[in-house]
């Protein structure tokens, strides 16, 4: 690190979507947190933490790879940059645009992510998606369906209002500690309750005054007899109904026929907690709604969600202080980089691809022939992956590591290395730039500026801590210097740094239209904030629901049957994270004071399933179906409910994700990550 420079500047934490403010600390050598606008006393997580120890590592790739008979090599940045670009060129003349695919990422920045779609839209093509597709699609579809948009409904400070918080495939108190320690744990101790719909027994729960273990493929049922207890205890909030929902009377009719005590049963909890639970919801002056990767990971999740939806609005509970629905993100800009356009339908500012008037409005910031802006969607994350080899023939990756996080990982494997060219742009070799043709060495966050849209929608600014080690560059140049390089515009990417890109942002995206690098300072603006707007808006849905109409319709929703049947000798498989470890783990399990917190990865197995196997706590474990094998420790635990195991996904021992099936939800497209049917032996 001798030729690096380390000076402490604001910053934001590169992990969940709390958005903690972070720098450098020299006294330390570590990462420390500061008192920013949402971890207000400059209280941080373990991870947080750690944040510095991927910074300073020594497997930091500092100089491009080119693959040279079959191994990686180091090359000069023109070499590398114009093997990427000859390489896309010759695909896109043999095979057209289409045959590209882009995945940009939930942990870069809003200015990266923007640079990078921009550049695959001039390419001339829409296949650009990002990783939130893996985690919230879902919920951003069936939020926007029905409330005009899919952000939270709320802010964090709102949470000091809340009466009962309802946690749904959340386990906040690991995953988002920060905001479970600031808001959600004094709440509980001035009287409020947290109801807590999971699987497992996690220190959510812990702290839950109620616990549904929901049998996993089952929200759907649990969610409908939620609500029909709502109407048959007389609990619906008939007033707000009259005025801002549709479809009451179908509803009643549809929930007087849910039988709740064989909803319970079927959704493998106890009936009684089930109608105390909804109660409680019910009856609060203020309630509000936290959900996660429980709820949303589903081939089902888009209908899920759309059962959850139902219960803010039989009760009220929308619209106010206190109240509504907050998808926790996982990561650090989920949801700016959709914002800005990251993804294959949606232009910046959520206008559709397929709107001319928006590709018009976007193609004039942009200085270029609205004609020459692709107007058909493209691609989603997992449809790439599916049609690399066949229809995608290059792609490039961005700060995502898909060999480990995406389904179906033996697939995913072969898939990668079916492609003529991939790049990957990250800070080390992870598993999916063994992959690679060309690696180019990325920026980590103490390296960046730029910003970040957290989870309760506030834009917040990073500032570079250090100087990108050896040749390693700022990911922003070198997104830049690709995107002159491939669309042959290099007007349309000569930027002056991130504040000159997140000027044309604020541009070409109509949120964020009136925020500026110097009102956000140390502070943040929050989304929406138009530019004729004072400033943002904290509590969406007010008066009128985001899509401009006053009302929003309950909906009947349906049960629908796991892909995975799951056989009498089989468990379900669900996956999630913990507080030690984070996503693929590229930069987590590097760390070595979060590995020795961690300990030894396990899978979690109910004792009843553990003897009916022959498992011993400690024992290793085989975990099989047609798609994959993996072993593990086993913990063998009456935290998880019977005919389920856990694992995590941070990790290689076990790979959960070569158990995880890639059928997709016909809507968002996410993925089937918490139902994956699966023999356990010992191994
Ligand atoms: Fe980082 Fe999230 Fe922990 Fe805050 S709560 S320090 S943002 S991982």
């Amino acid at each position: 690190a001798e030729d690096r420079s380390f000076e402490p500047a604001e910053s934001v934490c590169p992990f969940c979507g709390v958005g903690c403010g972070i720098r450098y600390d020299p006294a330390t050598g570590a990462a420390r947190g500061w008192a920013g606008p949402v971890n207000t006393k400059g209280e941080v997580c373990p991870k947080g933490v750690a944040a510095w120890d991927a910074v300073d590592h020594p497997d930091r790739l500092t100089a491009p790879l080119v693959r040279e008979d079959g191994a990686l090599v180091e090359a000069t940045w023109d070499e590398a940059l114009a093997r990427v670009s000859d390489a896309f060129a010759r695909v896109r003349r043999d095979h057209g645009p289409d045959a590209v695919s882009f995945f940009a990422s939930s942990n870069c920045t809003n200015e990266e992510n923007y640079v990078l779609q921009k550049a695959a839209r001039l390419f001339g093509t829409n296949n650009v998606d990002n990783c939130a597709r893996l985690c919230h699609a879902s919920t951003v579809a069936a939020m926007a369906d029905r409330f005009g948009v899919g952000a939270t409904t709320n802010s964090f400070d709102d949470l000091t209002e809340t009466d009962v918080f309802l946690v749904v495939g959340a386990n906040p108190a690991e995953n988002h500690p920060v905001i479970f320690r600031s808001y959600v744990l004094p709440a509980l101790r001035r009287g409020a309750e947290l109801i807590h719909v999971d699987p497992r027994e996690t220190p959510t729960s812990a702290a839950a005054t109620h616990h549904l273990p929901v049998r996993p493929g089952y929200d759907i049922t649990l969610l409908n007899a939620l609500a029909a207890t709502i109407v048959d205890e007389g609990l619906v909030d008939e007033a707000f109904c009259a005025e801002r929902v549709e479809g009451l009377t179908a509803f009643e009719a549809f929930a007087a026929d849910v039988d709740v005590d064989a909803a319970a049963d079927r959704a493998g909890v106890d009936p009684a907690a089930l109608r105390a639970a909804a109660r409680a919801y019910a009856v609060a002056d203020r309630a509000t709604i936290l959900t996660g990767m429980g709820l949303s990971q589903h081939a089902c999740g888009t209908e899920t969600v759309h059962a959850l939806l139902n219960l803010p609005l039989l009760t009220g509970n929308v619209g106010r202080r206190g109240t509504g629905v907050n998808p926790l993100r996982g990561q650090n800009n989920v949801q700016g980089a959709g914002d800005v356009g990251a993804l294959p339908d949606r232009l910046p500012g959520g206008r559709p691809v397929t709107d001319p008037e928006a590709r018009a409005a976007v193609a004039d910031v942009w200085g270029v022939p609205a004609a020459e802006l692709p107007a058909e969607p493209g691609l989603t994350e997992v449809e790439a992956t599916h049609a690399f080899g066949g229809e995608v023939r290059a792609a490039f990756v961005l700060g995502e590591n898909p060999a480990v996080t995406e389904p179906n990982a033996g697939r995913v494997a072969d898939a990668l290395d079916a492609l003529e060219c991939l790049v990957v742009q990250d800070l080390f070799r992870t598993e999916t730039a063994e992959h690679a043709d060309v690696v180019l060495p990325g920026s980590a966050w103490a390296e960046r500026g730029g910003t970040v849209t957290n989870t309760d929608r506030q834009v917040l600014r990073m500032r570079p801590n250090a100087t990108p080690p050896g040749d390693a560059r700022r990911d922003l140049d070198v997104l830049c210097a690709l995107g002159a390089r491939l669309t042959g515009r290099p007007d349309a990417f000569d930027y002056d740094g991130p504040e000159s890109v997140f000027a044309e942002v604020t541009a070409a995206t109509p949120p964020y239209g009136g925020m500026s690098y110097e009102g956000i300072g140390t502070g943040s603006q929050r989304w929406p904030f138009s530019e004729d707007a004072a400033e943002g808006t904290a509590v969406l849905h007010r008066d009128r629901f985001a899509n401009g109409r006053r009302r929003a319709p309950l909906r009947v929703v349906e049960h629908v049957a796991p892909v995975d049947a799951v056989a009498d000798d089989e468990l379900v498989l669900t996956t999630g994270r913990v507080i030690e470890q984070f996503n693929s783990g590229a930069l987590t399990r590097r760390s070595d004071r979060l590995v020795r917190m961690r300990g030894t990865e396990t899978v979690q197995i109910h004792p009843d399933d553990a003897a009916a196997r022959g498992v011993a706590d400690g024992d290793r474990v085989r975990l099989a179906n047609a798609r994959g094998v993996t072993t593990a420790v086993a913990a063998v635990t009456p935290a998880i409910r019977p005919g389920t195991v856990f694992a995590t996904f941070h990790t290689l021992e076990p790979l959960a994700n070569a158990l995880t099936g890639d059928a997709l939800d016909p809507v968002a497209k996410i993925p089937e990550y918490k139902h994956s049917a699966v023999r356990v032996s010992v191994d």
